[in-house]
């Protein structure tokens, strides 16, 4: 058995706030046929034929939050919604939105997943195709850095070092499947330094910010109480990761290995990527058991209406 493209099987809905906007947002997600992508349209604007595909021909910053540009057109924050997409391998989809920001939600993917799951995962009959890592490939400099080399999984090694005594050095290592993504990389929320505030506040972004969308770190003390759990601030950093990297439009098979790494070194290694195509091959992909992947995505009543807020 080889792994199949996949879209949701019905139409879902969502709203939330902006992080950095601050903006009231509503999305809608449609299924899509096979090949064709993940894409956005925005709802708000007189561009009836506009759809801003998930790529990286289309990213224009990655300051704080990863942004999709065309035609003068933004999307920001896509990051936590295509590592929802990623973790559950949709390949297909049309994501309709009434503003320029994604919703925040709590921080995490984890809000997004539920939906999914909520609308259910359909299988199409056409073979997806992943970037398997064939030579190693590296983008920055000796301190902060990523790198992948070949493997037979996606692997990740993920380190962060802060000098800060409430998070210092964190590293963890998973092979990721959907059931890792699920219960816990997927529940990871974006932080920030209370410090670092103002000036981000100065800077015109985090708008939308709060206590209940990002854990926020005192001197001493996390204000929002606690974490869900003890590595949640490195299993951030890759669902940022996995969501950059979902820009190639594939996933992709090989060991990253990432050392204080963030937006910006995620986004040069996907236009790395993209431009030595001798580093890497398509294959389709094998499934080891054919058991286990089915129970994953029970849809509990094919009927149900989700709106979250
Ligand atoms: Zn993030």
């Amino acid at each position: 058995m080889i792994y199949y493209q996949r879209t949701i099987r019905k139409v879902i809905n969502c709203a939330g706030i902006g992080l950095h906007s601050g903006k009231k947002a509503r999305i809608r997600f449609v299924p899509a046929g096979p090949n064709s992508g993940i894409k956005f349209k925005r709802t708000d604007v007189q561009a009836d034929n506009l759809l801003i595909e998930a790529s990286y021909q289309n990213l224009s910053t990655v300051n704080y939050a990863t942004t999709l540009s065309k035609d003068g057109y933004d999307i920001q924050t896509v990051e936590h919604l295509l590592a929802a997409l990623a973790g559950l391998g949709v390949d297909n989809l049309l994501i309709e939105i009434d503003s320029a920001e994604v919703p925040i939600m709590d921080g995490s993917s984890a809000p997004f997943v539920f939906l999914l799951q909520e609308a259910g995962i359909l299988e199409q009959p056409v073979p997806k195709k992943y970037l398997k890592i064939r030579r190693p490939i590296r983008v920055g400099t000796n301190e902060k850095f990523i790198k992948i080399v070949p493997s037979e999984e996606l692997e990740i090694t993920y380190a962060i070092d802060f000098k800060h005594p409430l998070i210092n050095k964190q590293q963890t290592h998973y092979s990721l499947s959907e059931a890792n993504f699920i219960k816990k990389i997927s529940r990871a929320r974006t932080f920030g330094f209370l410090n670092e505030v103002k000036e981000l506040r100065k800077a015109g972004l985090i708008k939308g910010g709060s206590l209940d969308n990002a854990i926020v770190i005192g001197d001493y003390h996390i204000l929002n109480g606690g974490l869900r759990f003890e590595d949640e601030f490195v299993c951030h950093k890759i669902i940022d990761f996995i969501g950059d990297l979902y820009l190639l439009g594939r996933p992709i098979i090989g060991h990253v290995i990432a050392h204080k790494a963030g937006h910006g070194l995620h986004s040069l290694l996907v236009k790395k990527l993209e431009k030595y195509h001798s580093k890497w091959e398509f294959v389709p992909r094998i499934e080891k058991t054919t058991s286990s992947r089915k129970t994953l995505y029970p849809c509990p009543n094919q009927n149900l209406a989700v709106t979250a807020s």
